[in-house]
């Protein structure tokens, strides 16, 4: 414990906060930490404050009192109506420059109405996105802060040196303005979705169809992580596939309940970027398999009822299916950054943010969920054009999906053909489709909304607006 003033302090210490907090002190600063009920701060001082100067403080105008200035707070206690009552106790103890600092799952609309109202009072308000669980807030997390950039300089030298390293590169970049953020940290939740969703079709189709056993699975996604793929969710997904369960001595996989939970925060990405009119439809296919998941009843009612395929067995090579699945997941896992990078340009055009696209591909390559090899082939795609309209079309995710297409519709067919559910896989592969076709038939949606509703179209040989005088009875 330290009698000098604290640089930073850490109000909300659950799990996050708590280890966001160690992280800290561990790192050399001085940190002042308070939690609304005194138990889990008299816990921190008493099992870990060995490990760097903490200042406990038993209520706000203490951990206020006991900082430098400008005083910078991070807040970390539940999304929602905790962080408004939190931020309402605190700002009438503080003072102008001070920097507030919202480190929870914020939605981002959240953000910029906090950032407007702080602003009046004269005070920074940040909302940072942190990814990585609790290990990765202890161990190094991925760190997305939004806010102005003279709140994001006072903070830069605690959160660089606290964030996961690459290399001799931090994973923390100042996102942007106000939500800028917590939006990039939402679609990082969105992505993860689509990465899950996208994994587990691959493990359920090599199950189906080669028959393979959870054991032998592992084998194969321990060696895709040795190529392109190489990312920690499939370096973990050979680990839950190779778990033994300790109760009933099988696969741990098959003695887990197939009912996805949801927090919450893919949804909010489909939503957000549903009013962005961005297309995110592998994202989207994840939140809705998981509701399907869930949704008991109805599959109770179907389950066993209705009729699939006459066959479920499909005539592929065991190697070569298993190739194809591979080029399958690949490919649509590119479609689904390449989604969520539109979503990012999007919603920066909109709000204004000027986020450096590839910059946010730098930030998610360590201590993050989704952290993975490729993320440095979108960084070196922005590299060399920073305005892509497209992730598709840059050289190395065009060659990438070429190489692997044919494989990804065997796949997709394959599914369709024995029956095995593959909406991420389909749906990126239709996703793909359409952003190359030259003609789609939107010009046929257009006649209908001209006849029934007089909506108007343009015509590909003239400018301006037109309606038919449609004629006959209907
Ligand atoms: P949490 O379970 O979301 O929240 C518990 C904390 O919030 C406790 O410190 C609790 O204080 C405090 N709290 C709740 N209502 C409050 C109120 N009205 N006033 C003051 N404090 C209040 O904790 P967490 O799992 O550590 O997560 C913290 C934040 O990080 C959340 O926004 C979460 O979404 C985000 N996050 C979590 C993870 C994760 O893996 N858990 C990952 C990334 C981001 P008491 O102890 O007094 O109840």
């Amino acid at each position: 414990m330290s009698s000098a003033p604290a640089q930073i302090a850490v109000t909300g210490l659950a799990v996050m906060g708590r280890n966001l907090a160690r992280n800290l002190a561990r790192n050399g600063f001085r940190v002042a930490v308070h939690n609304r009920s005194k138990g889990r701060t008299d816990a921190l001082i008493q099992e870990f404050g060995h490990e760097g100067e903490f200042v406990p403080a038993d209520d706000l105008p203490a951990l206020v009192a006991s900082l430098e200035r400008p005083r910078k707070i991070i807040i970390m206690v539940q999304a929602g109506p905790a962080t408004d009552a939190v931020i309402d106790e605190l700002v009438p103890l503080l003072d102008e420059g001070d920097i507030v600092v919202d480190a929870g799952n914020a939605h981002f609309l959240d953000t910029r109405r906090r950032q407007d109202a702080l602003q009046a009072s004269g005070l920074h308000f940040v909302g940072s996105g942190v990814s990585g669980g609790e290990e990765g807030a202890l161990n190094g997390p991925s760190i997305m802060p939004g806010g102005s950039v003279e709140s994001y300089a006072a903070l830069e030298p605690m959160l660089t040196k606290i964030a996961a390293q690459v290399g001799d590169q931090p994973c923390c970049v100042h996102v942007g303005p106000d939500g800028a953020g917590h939006f990039v940290k939402m679609l990082h939740n969105g992505i993860e979705y689509a990465d899950m969703q996208l994994i587990a079709e691959a493990y359920d189709l090599l199950r189906h169809v080669l028959g393979l056993s959870p054991a032998e699975l592992a084998d194969v996604f321990r060696d895709w992580n040795t190529g392109d793929l190489e990312s920690f969710l499939i370096e973990i997904t050979a680990d839950v596939l190779s778990q033994t369960d300790p109760t009933a001595g099988g696969a741990f996989v098959d003695i887990v309940l197939d009912q996805a939970e949801q927090k919450g925060t893919g949804r909010w990405t489909v939503q957000s970027t549903l009013d962005l009119g961005i297309p995110v439809s592998g994202m989207a296919e994840a939140v809705f398999a998981r509701s399907l998941s869930g949704d008991v009843v109805r599959r109770s009612a179907a389950a066993g009822v209705l009729p699939g395929p006459a066959s479920e067995k499909a005539d592929v090579d065991r190697d070569a299916f298993i190739d194809d699945v591979r080029h399958a997941l690949y490919s649509s896992k590119l479609v689904a950054y390449a989604q969520g990078f539109d979503a990012i340009r999007a919603a920066s055009e909109q709000y204004d943010w000027d986020i450096d696209l590839g910059a946010m591909a730098t930030i998610w390559r360590g201590g993050c969920i989704i952290r993975a090899r490729f993320l440095d082939r979108i960084k070196e795609a922005y590299d060399r054009n920073p305005a892509l309209p497209s992730l598709l079309v840059d050289d190395y995710f065009k060659e990438a999906v070429a190489n692997g297409q044919e494989a990804w519709r065997r796949v997709v067919a394959t599914a369709a053909q024995v029956g095995v559910p593959a909406p991420g896989f389909s749906a990126a592969l239709s996703y793909y489709d359409g952003l190359r076709a030259e003609r789609l038939p939107a010009a046929l949606i257009q006649g209908l909304r001209d006849l029934f509703g007089a909506h108007t179209y343009k015509r590909v040989d003239q400018e301006g607006t037109y309606h038919l005088e449609w004629s006959g009875d209907r």
